[in-house]
């Protein structure tokens, strides 16, 4: 639907009144925390579709990040025509910023906008928006270990029309916030609660980056929050057997005979980034990496027997994170030393060293700005 000239977008620059001062600035780098405090600017890039029916990207700006007018009709105020990407911005160990691999975020981004009927955005536009937003508020990124600036692209349907279509009109807008520790303890490995609730149905929308699926997640998380356990570990919808991935995280199995497994890309689990880059990473060191199916009952199994060493989870937000204990049920049962194991630090050293530009890019996935 995107025509060509999208491309070539020109951005306006509108200067920042008043941006934050370097005291204010400097006290949120201290201590960013996670998704509560954002920096001075925001990319706006408006989508319409004219008379013809033919649609198009336009007016892109940076500028001060402000509230949004939305007419209370606007499509996405009523049927959740919405999605979202989550990407960081490192200091790199020379002192450059660089984005990972932000071509996939683009990509999976528009995979979203397909599903959820929006316009696709063409992936260097995406790219682009991002970077101008990074390069301008460049000081907002902490430099703390662990630290980042947490990049958040949306989409919105603002056409103010009740009728349950897809609208003619669209805001996609990119706001920066910096991040410390994904995880407020700070835990070297989590306690992960199993849902009687299903987060996506096969023809559904969990593989797509859609604001409705988290909504749906919020009762779970916070069950799994009341029982003492920091995530939600989601099963299949048809069997409710066979594990899916966290409420924000995809997940990983190590075993003792040297195989990684990871449940397939099914349609109905979201396709991680960063699940991606160790499917890589993990090939490189020698493991037989399987995409597959893994069921709870098995994992219990396996986590008894000792056949199964290490669990982990991963996401941009909490990179790699370690896996200490299940619980739903039919109780409960601890991986390995319920703390985390060689190969779960093995595989976030590698990624974060690549991210933080301490290793080399063998991959490509650094983006420099
Ligand atoms: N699953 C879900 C449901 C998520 O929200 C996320 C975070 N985007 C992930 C997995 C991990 O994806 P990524 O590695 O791209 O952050």
């Amino acid at each position: 639907m995107a025509s060509l000239a999208d491309a070539g977008l020109k951005f306006t620059t509108l200067p920042h009144p008043a941006p934050a001062s370097d005291e204010a600035r400097e006290a949120v780098l201290a201590n960013p925390g996670f998704g509560t405090n954002f920096t001075d600017h925001m990319v706006v890039i408006e989508w319409s579709e004219g008379a013809d029916g033919v649609g198009g990207w336009h007016d892109a700006v940076i500028g001060p990040r402000q509230p949004i007018a939305l007419d209370p009709a606007a499509a996405v105020l009523h049927y959740a025509q919405e999605i979202f990407e989550g990407l960081k911005a490192y200091k790199q160990a020379d002192g450059s910023i660089a984005l990972f691999r932000p071509e996939a975020n683009a990509a999976r981004f528009n995979h979203s906008a397909e599903r959820l009927a929006m316009p696709s955005l063409p992936e260097e536009l995406f790219v682009e928006a991002v970077e101008r937003l990074v390069q301008i508020d460049r000081a907002w990124i902490p430099e703390a270990e662990g630290a980042s600036l947490y990049l958040r692209p949306f989409m919105i349907a603002t056409e103010a029309f009740l009728g349950v279509r897809p609208a003619k009109q669209y805001k996609f807008i990119v706001i920066a916030s910096p991040a410390g520790n994904y995880f407020k303890s700070g835990a070297p490995a989590v306690s992960i609660w199993v849902s009687d609730y299903t987060r996506a149905a096969p023809g559904g929308t969990g593989a797509a980056k859609c604001g409705g699926n988290y909504a749906a997640s919020l009762v779970p998380q916070s069950e799994a929050m009341a029982r003492g356990h920091d995530q939600v570990v989601f099963l299949d919808a048809a069997e409710h057997k066979w594990i899916e991935e966290l409420g924000g995280m995809n997940l990983y199995f190590s075993f003792e005979d040297g195989t990684l497994l990871t449940p397939a890309l099914t349609g109905t689990i979201l396709p991680g980034i960063t699940r991606d880059s160790l499917l890589t990473l993990a090939r490189e060191e020698g493991l037989n990496v399987v995409e597959g199916r893994y069921s709870l009952d098995q994992w219990r199994a396996d986590a008894a027997s000792g056949k199964l060493i290490e669990a982990f989870a991963c996401g941009t937000a909490a990179v790699v994170t370690p896996v200490g204990r299940v619980a739903g049920r039919d109780g409960e049962f601890t991986i390995g030393s319920g703390g985390p194991g060689q190969l779960t630090q093995k595989l976030k050293n590698r990624l974060v060293s690549i991210q933080r530009g301490e290793a080399a890019d063998t991959h490509g996935w650094i983006r420099k700005i």
